[in-house]
């Protein structure tokens, strides 16, 4: 069903509406008015009508719990490259949800995007999904090299892995959104099965700096994972996101991140992971809250062949 199709929506509504970004009745059905009306310039009650009129083509609304249940069961879940890891998580990285790395500055948050940008490749008898990756690289530590070692150390061949990880390279928070939104046209053309976002944060935090722009800060924030969940929803996508913090050094129990420009996500991530380096170049994976999943910690290592026990 085409967008002009929908009750209400003539063609100039319709154009008005892609050229905004939302191309499909689904992302129609899952925007909110607010966030509609300030993209495409429509009046609030336009906008409600519109989207009311995609959900109800959806059926969208109320489900029930089977229904809820049966959408679970076609997610998939995709290996980290460490056993240990991966039963922290529940079996690996899942799809229709955001995953959160966040740690110190070397705490293996970019590794972690790479390996998964490869091992969604990987069929699914060895944790993958046959699908291909799209990284969005704010920090320009994006490296093919990279790649090619860790495509090795899977027994993949490099050039087939390279050619399936769609790189963006997002030069400010505006740009890094624009290119998450673009991300939907790849998502149809190619097989994509994972969004990697590396870093979500830094721009954001370099963009809007001071107090008095925090909230600014949050709101677009906000609207960022709020499309990424969507485009995972929709799609039955993994989203990767890191986001760096700083250790605070009075911390002994629960979230030890300090509060200085760390706690931007919030909790709009579905799994947040804390990362810390340990003893002999290991590293630390702490799940920190997740809604089904008890918290623990997974001992793991960084080689040259990627993420390993
Ligand atoms: P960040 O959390 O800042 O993104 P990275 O994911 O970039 O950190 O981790 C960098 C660390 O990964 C390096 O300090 C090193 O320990 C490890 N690493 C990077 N490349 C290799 C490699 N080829 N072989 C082994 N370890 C590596
Ligand atoms: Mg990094």
């Amino acid at each position: 069903m085409e967008l002009d199709e929908l009750p209400g929506v003539g063609e100039t509504t319709a154009e008005k509406l892609r050229n905004a970004g939302f191309k499909t009745i689904e992302s129609l059905a899952v925007a909110n008015a607010g966030e509609l009306k300030e993209i495409s310039g429509m009046g609030e009650s336009a906008a409600l009508k519109v989207i009311n009129a995609a959900r109800n083509s959806m059926k969208m609304g109320f489900v029930t719990g089977i229904e809820v249940l049966e959408k679970r069961k076609t997610m998939r879940k995709i290996t980290t490259g460490s056993g240990k890891l991966d039963e922290l998580l529940g079996g690996g990285i899942e799809t229709q949800a955001i995953s959160e790395f966040f740690g110190e500055f070397g705490s293996g948050k970019t590794q972690i995007g790479h390996q998964l940008a490869v091992n969604i490749q990987l069929d699914e008898e060895r944790g993958g999904l046959s699908k291909s990756a799209i990284y969005i690289d704010t920090e320009n530590t994006f490296r093919p090299e990279r790649i090619i070692q860790m495509a090795e150390g899977a027994g993949l061949d490099p050039d087939r892995v390279l050619e399936n990880i769609i790189v963006a390279r997002a030069y400010n928070s505006d740009h890094q959104m624009l290119m998450a939104e673009k991300a939907e046209e790849i998502i149809k053309e190619k097989n994509v099965g994972l969004i990697v976002v590396d870093s979500l944060t830094s721009q954001f935090r370099s963009d809007y700096t001071g107090r008095g722009m925090l909230a600014d800060r949050q709101q677009k924030l906000n609207r960022h994972m709020h499309g990424l969940q969507k485009l995972s929803d929709i799609y039955n996508l993994a989203v990767i996101v890191t986001n760096q913090v700083m250790m605070r050094p009075d911390f002994f129990f629960g979230d030890p991140t300090a509060p200085i420009g760390g706690h931007i996500v919030g909790h709009s991530s579905t799994f947040r992971i804390y990362l810390r380096k340990s003893k002999g170049g290991k590293r630390v994976g702490r799940l920190i809250d997740s809604p089904n999943l008890p918290e623990g910690e997974a001992i793991f290592s960084i080689v040259k062949e990627g993420i390993r026990d």
